[in-house]
């Protein structure tokens, strides 16, 4: 705990800052309001959540005679943590007792897909479960390669196939083998090169469906690059059309000033934010918690 908040302070400085120097004023002023506005907007918030917190900010310190810095900021993480959406269920099925829970990880090439694997199984494994890593982006060569150095670091094992060969059946090949080994969790890396919109379904589709001859899909994980802003939203939306999404991995999101990114997503693909990626590193991924990532940013 906390570490979140600690990293993000770091990386998310630049948001935090401009919305920190927007109300250290004595008195809030028109133009003020509408520099916290902008703030919001530069983070990437989206135009509907940057104009309802501030609103909301608005009536509610009218409403209870806010004035001071620290009662305005009190306020606007309230305000900025109802927007990530506190209540949200962010938890991740890692096991089942009918064969091992499996994890789809999906998204567009260099967002962070297969980094995103090896990150996440170390998680899972420090967490208690056992995991098994399949490297079905079979289309980059390089990929399996690197998901078997990322199994390596992380000590998980990596089902893959020859150069070429059909995603769908290492996907099979990975979850037979964690069925065979009794592994908890088995993450499965998928190609995700966007040349047509039909093609990526076929192939999304066929390795899931596929998957599903021997037990269901429990997690389809959507990684998104933070720093691609809006493209990264359309892109989003091209793989919600056709795997059922049930989480996103923000990466990128170390270095980056545009964090207001998370309620753009969550709000846009109505898929809450699961864990965010705060570096190249192997314990670089952590569990989204909006409580910390407000504290981080308004520290
Ligand atoms: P893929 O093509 O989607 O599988 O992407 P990769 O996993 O190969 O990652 C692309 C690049 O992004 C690599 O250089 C990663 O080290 C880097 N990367 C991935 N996640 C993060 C992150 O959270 N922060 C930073 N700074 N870099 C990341």
């Amino acid at each position: 705990m906390g570490r979140l908040r600690d990293r993000l302070a770091r990386s998310n400085s630049a948001f935090g800052r401009g919305l920190l120097a927007v109300i250290s004023k004595d008195e809030m002023t028109e133009d003020d309001w509408e520099d916290l506005e902008d703030s919001l907007l530069q983070a990437d918030v989206g135009v509907a959540a940057a104009t309802h917190i501030v609103e909301q900010l608005r009536t509610k310190s009218m409403v209870e005679g806010a004035r001071s810095s620290e009662q305005i900021k009190a306020l606007l993480a309230a305000e900025l943590t109802e927007a990530l959406g506190a209540d949200w269920d962010r938890s991740l099925t890692t096991n089942r007792d009918d064969g091992p829970a499996v994890v789809m990880v999906v998204g567009v090439n260099g967002t962070g897909k297969t980094t995103t694997c090896g990150k996440l199984a170390r998680v899972l494994v420090g967490d208690g479960n056992t995991v098994l890593m399949g490297a079905a982006d079979t289309f980059r060569a390089a990929a399996a390669d690197q998901l078997a150095t990322w199994g390596e670091r992380v000590g998980v094992d990596v089902v893959r196939g020859p150069e070429g060969a059909d995603p769908a059946s290492v996907a099979f090949d990975a979850v037979k083998a964690g069925k065979a080994q009794g592994i908890d969790t088995v993450l499965v890396d998928t190609a995700g090169r966007l040349h047509t919109k039909s093609g990526l379904m076929d192939e999304l589709g066929k390795v899931k469906r596929v998957i599903e001859k021997q037990g269901p899909v429990d997690e389809t994980l959507l990684v998104l690059d933070a720093t691609t802003g809006q493209n990264g939203l359309v892109q989003a939306r091209v793989f919600t059309d056709v795997v059922d999404v049930t989480g996103v991995v923000l990466t990128k999101l170390d270095g980056s000033a545009k964090g207001g990114i998370v309620i753009a997503v969550q709000n846009e693909l109505g898929v809450p934010v699961k864990y965010v990626g705060i570096g190249e590193g192997k314990d670089d991924l952590a569990p989204f918690v909006p409580e910390e990532f407000v504290d981080g940013l308004l520290q």
